[in-house]
Formats: C-alpha cells, sequence, structure tokens
C-alpha cells in the first residue's frame, strides 16, 4: 500500500491514483469511499451515481446516495474521473481520463469509449480541426458516435418485422 511501483495493471494504476485523491481531498477514507472508487476504477460502462449505488448497496448496506455521489463528485472535480452528460438524464461518471471518444446508444443509453486514432503521445498539443473558433484554445476534440447498440439495433429489427400470428387481427372485433 503507498507503493507506487509501475508493476500493476492500469486498472489497479487508477484505482489507486483515486484513493489517493480522495484521501488527498480531505474526505474521510472509509470503506464505503474505497468501495466506490474500486467500483468505478473498474467500470468501462460510464455508470450513474444511481447505477453505482445500487450496484453497491447489498454490499454497504448503511451507504447513503449522497456518499456515492459526493465521492464521485470529488473525483471529478480532482481531474481523476470525468462527468459525462451525454444523453439527457443524470451524469455518468468515467475512469478513463485518456482523451477518447464515445458512442451512445439512443435507445438505452449504453455508452462506450471509442479509441482515439491518435495515441496520447501522438495527440497534438493544440489540435486544430476543420472549423476551429477563431481564437479558441482547444483543449480537446470528443466526438460522440449516435445510434444503437448491438442489441438494441437487434431488436429494431425485429420489431419492424411484423409478427405473424396478428395478420388478421385489424379493425374487426365481433363477439
Ligand atoms: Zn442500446
Ligand atoms: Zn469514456
Amino acid at each position: 500500500m503507498g507503493d507506487a511501483s509501475a508493476t500493476s495493471s492500469d486498472r489497479d494504476g487508477v484505482t489507486e491514483e483515486m484513493l489517493a485523491c480522495v484521501r488527498a481531498s480531505g474526505l474521510k477514507m472509509t470503506p464505503q469511499r474505497m468501495a466506490i472508487v474500486r467500483e468505478l476504477a473498474g467500470d468501462p460502462t460510464h455508470p450513474t451515481a444511481q447505477e453505482l449505488f445500487e450496484r453497491l448497496r447489498p454490499a454497504l448496506p448503511t451507504m447513503s446516495f449522497a456518499t456515492v455521489y459526493n465521492t464521485l463528485d470529488a473525483l471529478a472535480a480532482a481531474g481523476l474521473c470525468a462527468s459525462l452528460s451525454l444523453a439527457p438524464g443524470p451524469s455518468r461518471f468515467d475512469p478513463n481520463m485518456r482523451p477518447h471518444h464515445h458512442a451512445v446508444c439512443d435507445r438505452c443509453g449504453l455508452v462506450r469509449d471509442v479509441a482515439c486514432a491518435l495515441s496520447e503521445e501522438e495527440a497534438p498539443a493544440n489540435p486544430v480541426t476543420e472549423g476551429n473558433p477563431p481564437g479558441f484554445q482547444i483543449r480537446a476534440v470528443e466526438l460522440i458516435y449516435r445510434g444503437l447498440c448491438a442489441e438494441c439495433a437487434q431488436q429494431a429489427i425485429e420489431g419492424v418485422t411484423p409478427p405473424r400470428s396478428r395478420r388478421s387481427a385489424s379493425g374487426t372485433e365481433n363477439g
């Protein structure tokens, strides 16, 4: 614990970094907060505070939603996770702080990371895209791909196929 050797995986690194941040931000490090940090650090699904709360509640029945939200808020304020508003509804939290894009499902709200073409080292300090606002210092360019996830796309296909059994039941109600 506290040893900053770089032998562990990325995820462990993220977890450790976040835990250090929570300590540094003056929040008391409780088993609840540690569980929140660990859950978020290992989660690529961009969960909402509510989702994390519900996932952790069975193991931590005394934990309040405010504890979850405040911990996530502190992490976001410290730049250790991102608070995303990709769709209407509550913010989603992203432990991946490398430049990347997102794909968002219109139907179920699923969020997936989309890798940037450029790696972190290759990314220009001031990326220039067409139509840059004049004089605007670009920090990052983030794209949102909108559409349907694999599951919802499949359901949409099934949805437009008319069910065979209902063929004759349009209109006439006799009996
Ligand atoms: Zn979907
Ligand atoms: Zn992401």
